[in-house]
């Protein structure tokens, strides 16, 4: 689904930004008529050989923000790609999200002579180490499978002038920092670089500062934008009605397309079973699926054959599927940082969206650290906290607790919620 139009900046075209013909007529075939804001503020900077400094998040229209400079870079040098030596590397945390700008990078250079390849675990080395020998412009890749065929000189960064860092802070996560120090050390001067992050905390402050070189820096607003667009609600439910309550709901066909978030891997399967025996089209993905499994469960929830997809966190990082109904939180994650990331897979680009949260009586604790974290108001609806959870230090019962409701996004229910809300 497209940015929503007050995100987009009606006054500026791709046109007026630079961007060359070949390109604008992709744009225009994939109706991208009017630049997002971070593509409007990048664009220029990076066309004019800039450094960049994006803090911006998947839903931004970021992708196309470093993809459209990038590939007129290219095009301009009018160079064949040489084997195993790509002119541009592209490094994101997730396989799913290589191959998310892979498909945004093919559609946007299809004027343009430019061979791309993807280097991500889980797939065939051998066809990856083939495409290498025939030459590619740009290698968009995952750091593990890069640093493999780094090793085994299938892969040489010494041409590489434009090196772009995707989700930053979500690489750090992944505990990719010393895979991406080895490649940054392997990158030849002079260069241009791209970072981008959701977030800016310190580690990632300090991998910027060592990679770019006098930057621009790009911001845009994230909290802002989307989350009033996620309408948040908290279950109380011991964790053995779990599985109950989240069937009860999905007899509600608002919640069209659902990503549920469990724990662990066998959580996930559990869940998944149930859910299958139930009559639901489901699909789980996990790390311990294989690539293509992760792809199809992806695909078959994308085109909607699946209705429900149930996910781990890492699974799930890097997914985007536009029009998620629900993202439904079956267990608590531990971070609350991952339950911002993990409901920003609802209200995608501007949609609205609804995230529910279950909270049996342990994860309390962990619920009181998402309120502060979320900063928007989370709705308790169904039943109150059973008797146990109040030995926890617990907040006073609201008025209005206890009531069941129904999960709609702009919901039928939505008038009295002000005396169900637990923080604001
Ligand atoms: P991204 O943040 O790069 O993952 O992009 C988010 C979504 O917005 C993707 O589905 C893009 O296809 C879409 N998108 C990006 N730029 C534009 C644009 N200028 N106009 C319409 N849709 C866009």
């Amino acid at each position: 689904m497209a940015p929503e139009q007050s995100d987009l900046l009606t006054d500026t075209t791709f046109a007026t930004l630079g961007v060359a013909e070949p390109l604008l007529r992709a744009l225009d075939a994939r109706k991208f008529h009017v630049p997002t804001p971070i593509q409007a503020d990048s664009i220029p900077p990076l066309l004019a050989g800039r450094d960049l400094l994006g803090i911006a998040q998947t839903g931004s229209g970021k992708t196309a923000a470093f993809s459209l400079p990038l590939l007129q870079h290219l095009a301009a040098q009018h160079v064949r790609p040489a084997p195993f030596a790509p002119r541009a590397l592209i490094l994101a945390p997730t396989r799913e999200l290589a191959l998310q700008i892979d498909e945004t990078v093919r559609f946007l250079s299809v004027h343009l002579r430019l061979r791309t390849a993807v280097i991500i675990g889980g797939a065939s080395r051998f066809k990856q180490v083939e495409t290498m020998r025939r030459g590619a412009d740009i290698v968009i890749g995952t750091p593990g499978r890069v640093c493999d065929l780094m090793q085994t000189r299938e892969l040489n960064l010494a041409g590489v002038r434009h090196f772009v860092l995707d989700e930053a802070d979500r690489m750090l996560d992944l505990g990719f920092i010393k895979d991406i120090r080895r490649i940054v050390s392997a990158l030849p001067m002079p260069r241009q670089n791209c970072l981008f992050s959701a977030t800016m905390p310190a580690e990632v402050a300090t991998l910027a500062q060592g990679l770019l070189h006098s930057p621009v820096r790009v911001e845009i607003a994230r909290k802002e934008e989307t989350a009033p667009k996620i309408e948040q609600f908290v279950h109380h439910v011991p964790q053995a009605a779990k599985t109950g309550l989240l069937l009860s709901l999905l007899d509600d066909a608002d919640l069209s397309r659902v990503i549920v978030f469990t724990r662990t891997k066998h959580g996930a399967n559990k869940l998944a079973t149930v859910l299958e025996q139930k009559g639901i089209q489901v699909n789980a993905i996990h790390g311990n699926k294989s690539q293509p499994q992760r792809e199809k469960a992806l695909r078959e929830f994308r085109t909607g054959r699946a209705r429900v997809l149930v996910a781990t966190d890492i699974a799930a990082r890097g997914i985007d599927v536009t029009g998620i109904s629900h993202v439904v939180n079956f267990d608590l994650p531990a971070e609350p940082e991952s339950y911002v990331h993990r409901i920003g897979r609802t209200a995608r680009a501007g949609a609205a969206g609804v995230a529910i949260a279950f909270c049996d009586p342990t994860e309390r604790g962990t619920l009181r650290q998402i309120e502060r974290m979320a900063k928007a108001p989370i709705t308790v609806v169904g039943d109150a906290p059973p008797p146990e959870a109040r030995s926890a230090p617990a907040k006073p019962k609201r008025p209005g607790q206890g009531q069941r409701k129904r999960f709609s996004p702009r919901s039928r229910n939505g008038g009295d919620r002000g005396s169900l809300r637990t923080a604001a």
